[in-house]
């Protein structure tokens, strides 16, 4: 989840907007707009909307500061924090690593819903020092403000708190399941799997409640639930990723049969003589026995057909200096973290200036498939062997 609009920093934290976010920013002015005119027949119309308009924003800095209590809590205790993004169905933090004890983890879970209850009673209280009292529907402004916000803020947190994996309360699971059994990778499975389960209850009450009448809502909570069934799975994903090339390093993955191409060739000699003729999607361009690049299919589709006669490979390459660069010895982990960052299918692996040979999303992709249908448990690693000197010799010219 990138954010689409920045609106600035806090404690070096990005924050921005998903274009998604004005969708539900304005189904929720309307749609407070229309309980405030219903509950006050007295209200004008811009008291309404003015009242609509600040309640929405207040939300949303709600939301913000719940998001804000996850990541100054991670970073307090020595996690990255790159942004908070605030989108259709709330707020992420993207905490670069993982938390590396179940502690962590559990105060970092706990924190957002915290900072939501501690704002849902505020607010509350303040309306009940302005005189409003409970159970009563509020009739000014400021109160009917402060009651909206109070409540919303009570059930944010208590559905954050639901322990199904990714909200928070799967992730305090996750560190309690963590900390008595001293296995990560067991307590994310087992959180996820709750996940989907509690994700597959949402989307039932949600087909049930469309068909019993509730319209919208429904199909609202069954879209959580869809929301919460494919995060579930993707942090299910990751465990098995993490858990298989844990310790594994690129050279022991790597293809080492990598076309070279010279880099004065022109992209319809290239495309003739190597790109139809190997299969391959990758190539490195040298540059008298160096590396100077790497052509992709991608980059050759970019450049107009009619031009491929007149463009060097040289000029559709992508120069090294901008790519990133693994060496034999980064673990898979990271080299997989580099490629999702930068949307790349592969990176070049280089040692000494010289390539050493291409790793590819699709053979970390083939591997893991390899093992699903084999049927290995997740635990098994193949004894380790060293290649030597093969990868030395393995590109081929
Ligand atoms: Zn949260």
């Amino acid at each position: 989840m990138h954010s689409n609009i920045k609106l600035g920093k806090i404690s070096g934290i990005e924050i921005g907007l998903h274009y998604s976010w004005f969708i539900i920013a304005a189904l929720i002015v309307f749609s407070l707009g229309e309980h405030f005119r219903q509950v006050n027949p007295n209200w004008g119309t811009s008291q309404i909307w003015i009242a609509a308009l600040f309640t929405a924003v207040l939300f949303f800095v709600s939301l913000l500061l719940h998001e804000l209590s996850h990541s100054l809590v991670a970073q307090a205790r020595g996690l990255k924090v790159t942004a908070i993004t605030l989108f259709a169905l709330g707020g992420v933090s993207q905490i670069q690593d993982d938390a590396s004890d179940a502690k962590t983890e559990f105060w970092v879970a706990i924190a957002g819903p915290i900072a939501s209850l501690i704002i849902g009673f505020g607010c509350l209280a303040i309306a009940v020092g302005l005189g409003w009292k409970h159970m009563d529907e509020p009739h000014t402004g400021v109160t009917a403000v402060l009651v909206w916000l109070g409540y919303i803020n009570i059930i944010l947190a208590v559905f954050n708190m639901i322990p199904g994996f990714p909200l928070d309360g799967g992730r305090v699971l996750r560190s309690i399941v963590w900390a008595i059994t001293k296995n990560a990778d067991g307590s994310t499975r087992i959180a996820a799997r709750v996940g989907q389960v509690v994700a597959f209850l949402f989307i039932l009450d949600g087909i049930w409640r469309f068909f019993a009448g509730a319209g919208f809502g429904g199909l609202w909570i069954a879209f959580i639930g869809w929301f919460l069934m494919e995060a579930a799975k993707a942090s299910y994903a990751q465990v098995e990723i993490a858990a298989a090339f844990r310790g594994m390093r690129v050279s022991e993955l790597m293809s080492h049969d990598c076309v070279v191409v010279n880099r004065g060739i022109s992209l319809q000699e290239f495309v003739d003589t190597d790109l139809l003729k190997t299969g391959q999607r990758c190539f490195a361009v040298e540059d008298h026995g160096r590396m100077v690049g790497l052509i992709t299919l991608r980059d050759v589709g970019a450049i107009p057909r009619e031009l491929w006669d007149k463009t060097t490979v040289r000029e559709a390459m992508r120069p090294l200096e901008e790519l990133h660069v693994i060496t034999p010895d980064t673990q898979v982990l990271d080299a997989l973290k580099l490629m999702a960052g930068n949307d790349v299918n592969q990176l070049p692996v280089v040692a000494n200036g010289t390539l050493m040979g291409i790793l590819s999303r699709s053979q970390i992709m083939r591997l893991l498939q390899a093992r699903s249908e084999l049927q290995l448990p997740v635990a098994h690693y193949p004894p380790l062997h060293r290649k030597g000197n093969e990868a030395r010799h393995g590109v081929t010219r």
